[in-house]
């Protein structure tokens, strides 16, 4: 279903969509995300739409899948990407103009945690590149 920002209908301001069936509108094109993540986000944003209070920042989207005995861990947008910085062999980066916008770690929780807390920072590559350093160091 079509939602605005806040999952409400665009046609009927007391219908909200959350989760796998919204189809947010935004920049002019509708949006779906199939994430357990964004079944939780976007509860909260319609919740305290509901319920007329401030809407917060929204965290940037990620998610997780168990694929082979492995796990597999993304955030945020890698096709935004201009560079991509390789940070070890399970663990992409991807940055626009410098800035964080998207990582990928295959097995990689810790890096992930730190990416998350990063998203749209300026990182040295020099510096993210190397798994032996801490990513938090790379701002
Ligand atoms: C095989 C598979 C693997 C996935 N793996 C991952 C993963 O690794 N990581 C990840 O982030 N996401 C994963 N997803 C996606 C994730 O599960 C969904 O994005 C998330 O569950 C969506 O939550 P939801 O509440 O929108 O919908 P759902 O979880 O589908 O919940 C909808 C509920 O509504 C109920 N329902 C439907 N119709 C009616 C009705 N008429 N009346 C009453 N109840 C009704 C359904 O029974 C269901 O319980 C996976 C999905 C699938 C199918």
């Amino acid at each position: 279903m079509l939602t605005d920002d806040d999952y409400r209908s665009p046609g009927d301001p007391r219908v909200f969509a959350i989760g796998d069936v919204a189809a947010r509108l935004k920049d002019g094109a509708a949006r779906r995300m199939e994430t357990w993540a964004h079944a939780q986000t976007s509860a909260r944003k319609a919740a305290l739409a509901i319920l007329g209070l401030p809407s917060e920042p929204e965290p940037t989207p990620w998610f997780w899948t168990d694929q082979c005995g492995h796990n597999l861990q993304i955030l945020g947008d890698p096709s935004a990407a201009d560079a991509v910085v390789e940070r070890g062999e399970g663990v992409r980066l991807y940055l626009r103009q410098g800035a964080l916008v998207g990582a990928v770690c295959l097995d990689r929780p810790r890096d992930f945690a730190a990416a998350r807390r990063l998203i749209g920072q300026t990182l040295k590559p020099e510096i993210a590149s190397d798994p032996s350093v801490d990513l938090r160091k790379a701002v």
